[in-house]
């Protein structure tokens, strides 16, 4: 065998002793002597805290075995997303060498830390010469799937998770329709418990579409927020005004009797209707108006019932030359 034809002296000169090789993960069961040879040429790194071991931008591959300290393994750099820590007996690298392309994250020592260092054709061929070896790369390697496969389980229900809670529009700020479905309910029970008043607005852009294919998408979106800040400043804060979906807002009126309505659906209109608004995209100047379709609470009203009515409203606002506010009414 490989050893015998060693030499005390050469022995002497090896990078690990017996007694640590047996005390790694990684060669365990492994027969010293079928690998002893390989190990001769070897370097043994001592690595400060904070030394970078492998940097994923530099192109040297080996495979590097952890004798003592602690590791990091993170993401992006120094600063990255932390993926995992590695103990003592199990290596880092190992997929460089195997698939041959750049390590796909860094590994930083976390304390002072002792490794051995094998380049990647000495790996590749311990590798063949022991299949007790393979083995524990093998163990080694399915726990990494397993860890990693959990992080992007844990990644995908916690943006689940947001997406399902977040209430609010990200391009006007305003509530959303996630955030509709349980405070309008909340509301309209309310009113109905207590026979109280309550409109219903359903607020739709004009030409909406025109305003993007004339002056683009993002021109768009600077008419979405102006209307929804429009909205916002001529309600009370007590009003839910929620963005319904792509150029639609719905509010919600606590307490506000049809006369009341009509005043505020007309304050609204006009109020946009005057603004003048100068384009971040274009510079050009332009004005926009809405359509409104209002709707009081009767009794045995829903949240879906109200809606439909002030959207019926809304129709008909538009079938009678846009740019009004109409009260919904039955037969509409
Ligand atoms: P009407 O006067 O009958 O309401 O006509 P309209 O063009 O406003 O209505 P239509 O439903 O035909 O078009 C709505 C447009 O709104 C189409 C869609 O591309 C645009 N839109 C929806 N969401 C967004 C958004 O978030 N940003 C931008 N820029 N446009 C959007
Ligand atoms: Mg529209
Ligand atoms: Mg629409």
């Amino acid at each position: 065998m490989y050893v015998e034809l060693m030499q005390e002296e050469t022995l002497e000169t090896m990078p690990i002793t017996r007694a640590t090789f047996h005390s790694l993960n990684l060669f365990k069961g492994v027969l010293f002597e079928s690998i002893a040879g390989y190990l001769l040429t070897c370097p043994i790194i001592n690595a400060k805290e904070g030394d970078v071991l492998i940097n994923p931008k530099t192109e040297e591959r080996r495979l590097l075995i952890l004798i003592d300290g602690l590791l990091e393994v993170k993401m992006e750099g120094k600063e990255g997303m932390h993926l995992g820590d590695v103990r003592p007996g199990t290596c880092v690298g190992e997929m460089s060498v195997f698939d041959n392309a750049d390590p796909s994250a860094w590994v930083i020592a976390k304390m002072n830390s002792t490794l051995l260092s094998i380049s990647a054709p000495t790996a590749k061929a311990i590798l063949n010469v022991s299949h007790p070896l393979c083995l524990n790369m093998i163990h080694i390697l399915s726990q990494r799937v397993r860890y990693s496969n959990k992080i992007v389980f844990a990644e995908q229900n916690h943006i689940k998770y947001v997406e399902q809670n977040a209430t609010i529009d990200p391009l006007t700020g305003l509530h959303n329709r996630h955030w509709l479905e349980s405070m309008y309910t909340r509301e309209m029970k309310r009113s109905n418990a207590g026979n109280f008043a309550l409109a219903a607005f359903m607020v739709d852009i004009d030409h909406f579409k025109k305003i993007n294919d004339t002056y683009g998408h993002l021109a768009g979106d600077q008419i979405l927020m102006t209307v929804a800040q429009t909205l916002v400043e001529a309600l009370r804060p007590s009003d839910m005004p929620v963005r319904f979906g792509g150029e639609e807002f719905t509010v919600f009126l606590p307490g506000t009797t049809p006369d009341n309505a009509a005043k505020i659906a007309e304050r609204i209109r006009s109020s946009i209707e005057k603004k003048k608004i100068k384009l971040e995209s274009g510079g050009q100047e332009i004005s926009i108006t809405v359509s409104l379709g209002y709707a009081a609470r009767e009794d045995g009203d829903t949240v879906n019932s109200i809606i439909d009515k002030s959207d019926k409203a809304l129709y008909y606002a538009k079938n009678t030359g846009r740019n009004r506010a109409c009260q919904y009414v039955k037969g509409m």
